[in-house]
């Protein structure tokens, strides 16, 4: 009787982890760039395997296949069109192998675009997959090139008709690559589990980002060798937190350039004569579009206190006709100090593109984004990796 009793229990116990796990995968969860596969996440994943038509292995998510599999029975059905799964989720060493032969493949700058890096793949879901279809006549249409060609835009159109009925929603949008920072991508295909929201979301042309109001975000900016020039930190983090009428955009990030054109530096204070420029930038593509800038020639006063340097003053010279007055006064007599404020107030001339470009290169680096290149309103990109 009493083992009995315990098997119950047992089967109870296993029951309600069963329930327990089921409500554990968040149908809406984030995985992009920025987005980590949240922790825990694949301990309560029920995974399907499944071969294709190339004979590939496909692991997919269980809700996930369940809905793509009444995706493709209507196609078949109502359109004639035979989709296949390419890929569906996948473990941190396959991506990492994937992106090694899109390496080789394709180059750095489309794998950079077209393939996450391990860890941050929404295929690590399980909720996302990748369609490949079998035309009418029998050929097989695979490849990422041949899969975007005009003469299968038709095909593309009908699979999307039918996505959000079926709980899914189209990921990478055209358009929206300043969003996603992924190419226009109208195979991969991303499971909600609710088709009355992936329906408001395909009409909208939302990213899952906008839909959960969280665009890529830029990382902040820090300067990053303030272990050789704590001065230079202090001064570059103030320019990028006081209020100098830069304003990012949403998911944008301020980037100073500053033009220090003398200094003095003590043991517990310091003076920067400069033009302590500040640009504000947003992300579209891997190109870090300018969005707002400007100058901001003056007299920076700085002191260390507790260890730490930080800026106790910055004084401005006014615009219009006082400018000239004010850049006189800094340079106090000194005619070299006072070419040389001019010579850092020209945008396109003079000492700016140099240390605004050192300043990019540096950010770029510092927090390995994709950006290659930064834009001015009007202006042809400007190539940062040479
Ligand atoms: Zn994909």
């Amino acid at each position: 009787m009493m083992k009995r009793m315990i098997g119950l229990l047992l089967a109870a116990a296993l029951m309600l982890s069963a329930a327990a796990l089921a409500e554990g995968i968040d149908y809406l969860a984030l995985v992009n760039k920025q987005h980590q596969l949240p922790e825990g996440w694949e301990d309560s994943l029920e995974i399907v395997e499944v071969t294709n038509s190339v004979d590939q292995k496909v692991e997919v998510e269980k809700k996930t296949y369940e809905a793509y599999l009444a995706l493709a029975e209507e196609l078949e059905r109502e359109d004639g069109i035979h989709i296949e799964l390419d890929s569906g989720r996948r473990s941190v060493a396959e991506q990492q192998e994937i992106r090694d032969n899109f390496m080789v493949k394709y180059g750095e700058e489309y794998t950079r675009k077209t393939v996450a890096v391990p860890g941050y793949s929404e295929h690590q879901t399980g909720l996302a997959i990748d369609l490949y279809f079998i035309t009418a006549d029998g050929t097989t249409v695979y490849y990422n090139e041949d899969l975007t060609k005009e003469e299968y835009y038709g095909v593309w159109d009908k699979i999307h008709e039918k996505l959000a009925k079926n709980g899914f929603i189209l990921r990478y949008l055209k358009g929206k690559e300043g969003v996603t920072d992924y190419d226009y991508e109208p195979w991969h295909l991303r499971y909600i589990d609710d088709p009355e929201l992936a329906r408001e979301i395909m009409e909208k042309s939302l990213t899952l980002e906008e839909y959960l109001g969280e665009a890529a975000a830029l990382p902040a900016y820090v300067y990053p060798f303030a272990g050789e020039n704590p001065v230079m930190a202090a001064a570059a983090e103030y320019l990028v937190t006081a209020d100098l009428g830069c304003e990012p955009e949403e998911g944008g990030v301020l980037i100073p350039a500053p033009i220090v054109l003398k200094e003095e530096t003590g043991e517990t204070e310091a003076t920067l004569w400069g033009n302590f420029w500040v640009f504000a930038y947003k992300l579209n593509g891997s190109i870090l579009e300018c969005t707002a800038g400007g100058e901001n020639p003056g007299v920076m006063k700085l002191e260390k206190k507790d260890g730490k340097w930080q800026v106790v003053s910055l004084e401005l010279a006014e615009d219009g006709a006082d400018f000239d007055a004010g850049i006189r006064a800094f340079a106090n007599g000194d005619a070299e100090l006072e070419k040389a404020y001019y010579l850092s107030s020209g945008a396109d001339e003079g000492y700016l593109p140099q240390y605004r470009r050192s300043f990019i290169v540096e950010y770029v680096n510092a927090n390995k984004l994709d950006g290659v290149a930064y834009q001015d309103n009007g202006w042809e990109p400007v190539d940062i990796t040479m």
